[in-house]
């Protein structure tokens, strides 16, 4: 497996690659590593010839006085991962080489980057656009793999690849969960046990809005309140937001029809945690 902290040798490498007509996979991430991504890195696995896995902690989606500086790193554990899952290279840059001294460039997604996570984080969906850009330009893949934890991440960048004609194909993969109902992520590091036991309220109220819309309900004020609470009910929990909205915009709707995004965001401690499921139901 290929390790490489510059730019020149990614497009080297996958320049030929593509000239052997082999297809490229890019899984971009933050690194510490969990089986959420693994399982990101195991379809691109078997879906291309070439994988190409980043770790980047990318300080252009932190907000000032977020968790950048306290972000869990483990640069030699997420290596011997990508090699166990038989990733082909691992793109990991210092900020200096994505970001150097003179960088100005802005990408956005403004009004679907205003909403959800987007109202609490306001420069996150911006840095997020920016990275993914560069990452996609950089390794210039056929397809790059992206986890629907993050669903509002997701439907971002799918605009932003449809409005600037990118070539690329995104591929959702369906949210990786812990046996208890936790979503992995990386953040769950930073919770105390008892918040942990705690954080199963967030996975719990999004389980019971799912089976009321199983059960057949559509309207979003009464799946909603399932989650709102469920939450309500642990102390320790904050709600951000309960949100049902439709994928291709981000608005809100009244009842669940065609493609609808049902998220949550939740505080606990000081640690935020997001979960979703999508409609219709897989
Ligand atoms: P991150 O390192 O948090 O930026 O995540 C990198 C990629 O892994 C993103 O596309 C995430 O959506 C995805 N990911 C993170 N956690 C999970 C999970 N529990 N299940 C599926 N995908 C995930």
């Amino acid at each position: 497996m290929e390790i490489l902290r510059e730019i020149r040798p990614v497009r080297d490498l996958v320049g030929g690659w593509k000239r052997e007509d082999k297809s490229v996979a890019l899984v971009p991430t933050m690194g510490y590593l969990h089986e959420g991504h693994a399982s990101l890195i195991k379809k691109a696995r078997a879906d291309n010839d070439k994988v190409v896995v980043s770790v980047f902690l990318n300080p252009a989606q932190f907000g000032p006085g977020e968790d950048l500086a306290t972000y869990p790193r483990d640069w030699d554990r997420d290596a011997a991962l990508c090699e166990s899952l038989g990733a082909d290279a691992v793109f990991s840059p210092e900020p200096a080489v994505m970001y150097p001294p003179s960088f100005e460039a802005e990408v956005s997604v403004p009004a679907l980057s205003r909403v959800l996570c987007g109202a609490s984080r306001p420069v996150h969906f911006k840095g997020v656009c920016l990275v993914v850009t560069k990452l996609l330009n950089i390794v210039s893949p056929r397809r790059a793999y992206f986890g629907l934890k993050d669903a509002q991440q997701f439907f971002i960048l799918r605009r932003l690849a449809r409005d600037l004609d990118l070539d690329v194909e995104l591929v959702p993969c369906p949210i990786v969960r812990e046996p208890d109902g936790l979503a992995l992520s990386s953040r769950n590091s930073y919770l105390s046990p008892v918040e942990r036991t705690a954080a199963l309220a967030l996975s719990q109220g999004l389980f019971a809005a799912r089976r009321l819309v199983a059960d057949g309900e559509t309207g979003a004020r009464e799946i909603l309140e399932a989650v709102v609470r469920t939450i309500a009910a642990e102390p320790l929990a904050r709600l951000d937001y309960a949100q049902a909205v439709e994928t291709a915009t981000l608005r809100p709707v009244a009842r669940l029809e065609g493609e609808c995004l049902v998220a949550a965001a939740m505080w606990m401690g000081r640690t935020r945690l997001i979960d979703n499921f999508i409609h219709p139901l897989e």
